[in-house]
């Protein structure tokens, strides 16, 4: 009897038949994970998604997205984000809209996965994770009331925004390099806000910074709050000298924080290849992890590029690689010697379709 499982928000109940076995379980949604999921239900493989309680990962905070093929008129992120999910369930893939919880990862081929949302158990044969990353904030007041109204992560996605306009970067490593000179290209004027005297960007990037026109550094501030104007936008933000604790106002509409991402890595770090970073280590050019029958896509693997398109893209990769994967490797039913029969045999079906 395949279980049932029941996600509540507060605008729906959903209940979700689970398998005994499942072929393949997608944790984390956004670009990625949907992507995947997409490309496995077509393949007839009936993926199953723990999407999170906040589907849709980070695009659900953005506002316009421009820069994603094939929206001309560009699109909301949670619209796209709704799109996105809309696509993959019309080809069946099943959701939970709730957290995994753990994952106890196997380490030999055909071995099942367990991936657990609170008490339930999900075992299956392929694992797809998705779990993205997050931009570090940096907890200041205005902040998050703030963000979309002026206070931005991603200067590529939102530096058209800013034709014209006074902002700052926060932060002073790669990131912050190349989101001011990116910025610069639309921005008056982009003031680099930096806690320390010293940059831990590479030489070329911080030259890059320095030489165009309209980029200024300022250190060692750090920023102390956002200020809201009539409007309820971004309109000021107050910066404190770390040296003599003085504090100074900059009048600015666009604040991009670059100040590092952290990816959502913790539930299998242990378990897979991280970088120091806490990225998910991926082999070649491929979305497969270490561990057999464990893929990895999207930001959990990227702290280059960190692009819808390319998270999707990687999507897609994971999912193919999970479908030669399932393709090639029975289940291993002696793993599961202590299996009950019924799943013994429920294995070798689903091995066999
Ligand atoms: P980094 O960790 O390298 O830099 C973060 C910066 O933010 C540091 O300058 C740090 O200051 C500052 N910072 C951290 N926390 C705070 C805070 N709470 N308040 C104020 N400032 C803070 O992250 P990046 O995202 O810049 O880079 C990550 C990795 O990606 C690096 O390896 C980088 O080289 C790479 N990268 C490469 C690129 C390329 O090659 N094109 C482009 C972008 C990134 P402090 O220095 O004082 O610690």
């Amino acid at each position: 009897m395949p279980a049932l499982y029941t996600s509540e928000s507060k605008v729906r109940v959903m209940t979700t038949e689970i398998k005994d076995i499942e072929n393949v379980v997608i944790v984390g949604s956004g670009p990625a994970g949907y992507t995947a999921a997409l490309y496995t239900s077509r393949a007839d493989l009936d993926p199953l998604m723990i999407e999170g309680f906040a589907w849709g990962g980070l695009l659900q905070q953005t506002t316009d997205v421009e820069n994603y093929p094939g929206y001309p008129d560009g699109v909301l992120g949670p619209e796209m984000m709704q799109d996105f999910r809309n696509q993959a369930e019309r080809f069946g893939a099943r959701f939970i809209t709730d957290d995994a919880t753990k994952l106890d990862l196997a380490t030999e081929p055909g071995e099942l996965h367990v991936v657990h949302v609170g008490d339930q158990e999900i075992r299956a044969r392929a694992v797809i994770l998705a779990m993205g990353a997050e931009p570090k904030k940096l907890g200041v007041p205005g902040e998050d009331e703030l963000a979309a109204r002026g206070v931005s992560y991603c200067a590529t996605c939102d530096a058209a925004f800013f034709r014209g306009a006074k902002t700052i970067v926060v932060g002073g490593g790669d990131t912050a390099m190349e989101d001011a000179t990116f910025l610069s290209k639309f921005a008056g004027k982009v003031t680099i806000v930096h806690r320390r005297d010293d940059f831990r960007a590479s030489a070329i990037m911080l030259q890059r910074a320095i030489d165009a026109d309209n980029i200024e550094l300022l250190t060692p501030y750090v920023v102390d709050r956002f200020e809201p104007g009539e409007n309820g936008s971004l309109s000021k933000a107050i910066l404190r000298n770390v040296e003599d604790d003085s504090h100074r106002e900059l009048p600015i509409t666009g604040a991009f924080v670059a100040i590092g991402h952290r990816p959502n890595s913790q539930l299998v770090e242990d378990q897979v290849d991280v970088d120091p970073n806490g990225y998910v280590e991926v082999i070649g050019r491929s979305t497969k992890t270490k561990l057999p029958g464990v893929f990895a896509a999207g930001d959990l693997t990227d702290h280059i590029y960190r692009q819808a398109v390319t998270a999707a893209g990687t999507g897609c990769m994971a999912a193919l690689d999970a479908e030669a994967y399932l393709r090639d490797t029975p289940v291993d039913a002696e793993a599961h010697w202590a299996a009950p029969p019924e799943r013994i045999e429920a294995a070798a079906e689903s091995a066999a379709s």
